[in-house]
């Protein structure tokens, strides 16, 4: 891992609200604050004496400090709040009740019931379901054929390993844009564009890779991958139809 430098500049701020969590593979690890707090963490456990004394902790810590002093701390530590809220929202479908005055505990239960179910129940999420479990069952019946491809140019080990990033992330993401556009308290209609488009380009590379893999396994076996092709294509189609801004939602740092 690729320890961010103090000149290497301020962070984006949000840049990784709607990235794919693919650090590896990521060009903007330099201007990320979160990265560069896995880094600093990864560092100090590696550390055996826990005193923090390694050069990469130091060097995570006075990146990290770095971009207090150019901004100033309070808006620093205020941005830092909003992404820690931010991330625990993600994998949570609770909000924060404590935050309203009178709260209706009930109504609250309900209304979460609803989005969930209709969530469900939306086309799009069913599809990214559905492929999810052809995808894994796919693996499970080609795995060790897939070892035996080909691969002298790194292009199947390529392919498998963005097939596999996303083939859960799909459905958590396209659960938390529905999820948002059905919440009528919905806040931050940018959260929703956000993981909508998360979705599609993740979509966009995963039939890349599918096409790919398909064009290197032998001719009688190719055509299992053509359901999940299929399937693929209809879910992004359905969820530009659901989220229909999602394409032209431009994340910061990784779109414009
Ligand atoms: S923006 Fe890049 S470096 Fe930051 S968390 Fe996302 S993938 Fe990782």
């Amino acid at each position: 891992m690729a320890i961010p430098r103090r000149e290497d500049g301020d962070f984006i701020e949000g840049i990784y609200h709607w990235c794919d969590r693919w650090c590896e593979r990521c060009k903007m690890t330099t201007r990320c604050r979160q990265y560069a707090m896995e880094c600093a963490r990864d560092a100090f456990n590696a550390d055996g004496s826990q005193d923090g004394d390694s050069i990469e902790f130091m060097e995570s810590l006075i990146c990290v400090a770095d971009s207090f002093e150019a901004k100033g701390i309070d808006e620093e530590l205020a941005a830092a709040e909003e992404d820690a809220s931010f991330s625990a929202a993600e994998y949570s479908d609770d909000d924060d009740p404590e935050e309203e005055d009178e709260y209706d505990m009930e109504a609250y239960l309900l209304e979460r019931d609803r989005i969930e179910r209709e969530t469900a129940t939306t086309k799009c999420v069913q599809l990214a379901d559905h492929y999810m479990s052809e995808g894994s069952r796919w693996f499970d019946e080609w795995d060790i054929l897939l070892s035996l491809l080909d691969d002298s140019d790194g292009a199947v080990t390529d392919a498998t390993e963005v097939v596999r990033w996303y083939l859960f992330q799909l459905a958590v993401k396209l659960r938390r844009a529905i999820n948002g556009k059905l919440d009528d308290e919905m806040e931050c209609r940018e959260d929703m564009l956000g993981s909508a488009k998360v979705v599609l380009v993740g979509a966009d590379s995963s039939l890349q890779a599918w096409e790919l893999l398909q064009s290197r396994m032998p001719e009688d076996k190719a055509d299992a991958i053509s359901p999940i092709l299929a399937v693929l294509r209809q879910l992004v189609v359905e969820t530009e139809a659901e989220v229909p801004d999602a394409r032209d939602f431009v994340r910061p740092g990784l779109d414009d």
